[in-house]
């Protein structure tokens, strides 16, 4: 009886979370349009291409588009209409990132690291969120209240976005605002990116499932997704209680070619990692920087910075 009790309680409290529905999120506080997260991130993207490895293997840029199309077939990354693109870069440290608007980047590393299909879903749609909620340009907004209104809103100077945010002390290099998010931030991006991976069949327990994975491997420098950026104890657990808010799904879709972008990444040699560098007004603020080349060994720590940052 008293068992009886107990199940028809959880049932309850299972349909009670449902009723509720899934957590609702919007963008915070901006200076930018949107248009200029795309375009800032656009900027960006190119000077990423020239400094990261990234490879044009068919194989594996195929696989990461299809999953990042499925992901992008969702509500909430319908609604954001941010054009998401999707690239791999030879990179050994377990990671991804998504610059404002939409670039994805992600390394083989972590195309390396996940043992299902589902668990880059999780990764992807995390970072995919970040960018629907618009955290790096919300952050930037924030830190710079005074500067940016004048500096967004002028129409001179060719209008690169990188210049302009240059001018305040904006890059991309490591501990970027754009890239370094807060722990609510990443609250928001596990819920949101568990939305997206439920409505594209993804079970939203493997993103838990692959953050657990990584806290029992601890540090160094491959753990490079859940170093240097707060990791919500609580993660797993949150992940968890949204995708009981979320209607019953089948999550079951795969691509189906899961193995074959196994087979194509164990294949890529990554060179040693090499750290973004600012753009260049701030190198001329800090010349010192400038002409060092990598001679640091312990510079992989610092790999490509805004990896850190989920
Ligand atoms: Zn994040």
């Amino acid at each position: 009886m008293k068992r009886m009790t107990a199940s028809v309680f959880v049932a309850f409290l299972a349909v009670a979370m449902w009723a509720q529905g899934p957590t609702q999120f919007h963008p915070g506080f901006n200076l930018f349009s949107k248009q200029q997260d795309v375009q800032l991130g656009q900027e960006n993207a190119a000077q990423v291409r020239k400094q990261l490895p990234v490879i044009k293997d068919p194989v594996l840029t195929d696989y990461v588009t299809r999953v990042g199309k499925r992901l992008m077939s969702a509500r909430e990354a319908q609604e954001s209409g941010f054009p998401f693109t999707f690239e791999v870069v030879a990179d050994p440290s377990i990671n991804a990132f998504a610059l404002p608007g939409g670039p994805m980047f992600i390394n083989t590393g972590l195309l390396k690291a996940v043992d299902n299909e589902a668990q880059l879903a999780g990764v992807m749609g995390h970072e995919m969120s970040h960018v629907i909620l618009r955290h790096g340009t919300n952050q930037a907004s924030k830190s710079k209240l005074i500067e940016l209104p004048a500096l967004l809103g002028s129409q001179m100077a060719g209008g690169s976005m990188i210049g302009k945010l240059a001018q305040v002390g904006i890059g991309l290099g490591a501990n970027s605002v754009l890239l370094k998010f807060s722990r609510s931030a990443e609250s928001q991006a596990d819920l949101m990116g568990s939305h997206l991976m439920a409505e594209s069949g993804y079970d939203p327990m493997q993103m838990a499932r692959f953050f657990e994975k990584l806290n029992a491997q601890g540090g160094g420098r491959t753990m490079q997704f859940l170093s240097d950026h707060p990791n919500p104890d609580n993660r797993e657990k949150a992940i968890e209680e949204e995708s009981h808010r979320l209607p019953q799904q089948n999550y079951s879709y795969q691509t189906g070619q899961f193995e074959r972008m196994k087979q194509a990444v164990s294949k890529i040699k990554e060179p040693k990692p090499k750290p973004l560098s600012q753009p260049q007004p701030q190198q001329q603020e800090q010349p010192q920087q400038q002409p060092q080349p990598q001679q640091q060994p312990q510079q992989q720590e610092q790999s490509s910075p805004h990896l850190n940052n989920h």
